[in-house]
């Protein structure tokens, strides 16, 4: 790519970031924000991003994206003991050749069971009723 785009800061994540837009908040700090994927790949799957205006791993800080990894396993752990896991699937994805379709750099973090394949993306939204409950249960193994 010969020129990077710049970021969009009309994308969705930046205005769930400025709470224009909701989400089932997980967990927050001075630097990053994790919510619950509207469109889960599996039960719990959960997004972690900067709090800075990065639209993926090629503008991002070497510092945000150690803050992001970081908290990414953190979350893990978290989604390990909340929703009693056998495995973790961590996938973080670049420009639209990459799959990435939402132009704020984000950490997927996703529970995984033994055999249980991953939804194809965007495949199902997911009820509020269902996140609601999915987001208290990984924000107590946080100890929020
Ligand atoms: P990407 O394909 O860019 O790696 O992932 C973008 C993710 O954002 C997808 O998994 C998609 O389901 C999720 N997503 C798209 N729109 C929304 C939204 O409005 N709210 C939430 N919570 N997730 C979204």
């Amino acid at each position: 790519m010969s020129t990077r785009p710049a970021y969009d800061n009309e994308n969705i994540f930046a205005k769930i970031l400025r709470g224009e837009m909701p989400a089932h908040k997980v967990y927050e700090d001075d630097r990053a924000f994790v919510f619950l994927d509207i469109f889960p790949r599996a039960p719990g799957h959960a997004l972690v991003i900067p709090k800075a205006p990065a639209r993926n791993i090629f503008d991002i800080t070497p510092e945000d994206l150690a803050h992001v990894a970081k908290v990414a396993q953190t979350v893990a752990h978290a989604a390990i003991e909340a929703y009693d896991a056998d495995g973790i699937t961590v996938i973080q994805s670049n420009e639209k050749a990459g799959g990435q379709e939402v132009f704020h750099l984000h950490v997927h973090v996703i529970p995984r069971y033994e055999g249980q394949r991953l939804k194809p993306p965007a495949s199902e939204m997911e009820t509020p009723e269902v996140l609601a409950g999915q987001a208290a249960k990984l924000r107590t193994a946080l100890g929020q």
